[in-house]
């Protein structure tokens, strides 16, 4: 596999970083994940901009512009003959010291994989998943503001163990007022007669990439739609609920807490976007040509 590192493609042997890296001893970058299907690299524009912008909150220059970097991840591909997969972009602050400063660290360090990607199994799109509700709340926004995808995920991933130990795959995370934030790694959807809402991200969630086009999908369907502060009771008493993320695209929920959501099978709102979903990431996008 070719890795893209600080300008260059180079062997996957050969794609390494520093240990002095921030990146690793402080979880101090940040990320995007994006799908490429059938030479199409899903809404690469919008992931772009939200890696730009998560990298300006925290003041780290990515030292290549956006037209730079949507061609260092065409070659990427085009270097790996990857039509369908899953590519990682990786922005860390650089080799530095053992200190916090991150003026110290000289250079940010840009990496792209290009690889592949292990879904969920075909029978949880056809069935639904089940989710809990994890313990670990939603990092407060003016702690470390969700909305910045850095590469300090441990918020998140106290929340999956949580879901995993109970037997999930995935888990509900509320943010420090109780509040529905998002799930571990996707966010959520209700679907209540012919409206759809989810959380506003100032309630603690990622401005997803698949949240929005979903959000766009809808209202095209006819659907009202609304960002709007919701409760577990609007979860444990929807018709429909779904998650969205570029990994998992659009997947239903059929379960929270052991209450059965709507008649506990994947809804015809839900199903209707699952497919309409899936035409738009073939069409919508940068080819690589
Ligand atoms: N929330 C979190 C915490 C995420 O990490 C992600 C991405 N995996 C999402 C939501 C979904 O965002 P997107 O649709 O842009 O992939």
């Amino acid at each position: 596999m070719k890795i893209f590192l600080d300008g260059q493609l180079v062997d996957e042997k050969d794609a390494v970083v520093s240990v002095f890296d921030h990146g690793l001893l402080y979880g101090d970058g940040v990320f995007e994940g994006t799908r490429i299907y059938d030479g199409n690299i899903a809404f690469l524009k919008e992931h772009l901009d939200r890696l730009f912008e998560s990298a300006k909150v925290l003041m780290i220059d990515i030292g290549m512009t956006k037209e730079e970097l949507i061609q260092a991840t065409v070659d990427t591909c085009k270097a790996n003959g990857l039509e369908n997969g899953y590519i990682r972009h990786v922005v860390t602050r650089g080799a530095g010291t053992l200190g916090l400063n991150p003026y110290l660290c000289k250079k940010a360090s840009v990496i792209i994989i290009a690889a592949s990607i292990k879904l969920y199994p075909q029978e949880m799109y056809d069935n639904g998943m089940k989710i809990i509700t994890a313990g670990t709340i939603r990092n407060m926004s003016e702690a470390l503001n969700p909305r910045v995808k850095s590469l300090n995920y441990l918020n998140n991933i106290m929340a999956k163990i949580e879901a995993i130990n109970a037997g999930v795959m995935e888990c509900l995370m509320l943010n420090p007022q109780g509040y529905v934030a998002e799930a571990s790694g996707d966010n959520v959807f209700v679907v209540k007669g012919n409206k759809l809402t989810t959380p506003p991200t100032w309630c603690g969630a990622l401005e997803g990439i698949t949240r929005e086009k979903v959000m766009d999908l809808a209202r095209e369907m006819g659907m009202e739609v609304e960002e709007t502060v919701m409760s577990r009771y609007e979860i444990w008493t929807a018709d429909e609920v779904f998650l969205t993320g570029t990994a998992a695209e659009v997947i239903a929920v059929i379960e929270l807490d052991k209450r059965p959501i709507g008649n506990g099978k994947p809804g015809p709102i839900t199903n209707k976007l699952i497919e309409a979903y899936r035409k738009l990431v073939v069409s919508d996008g940068v080819r690589i040509g």
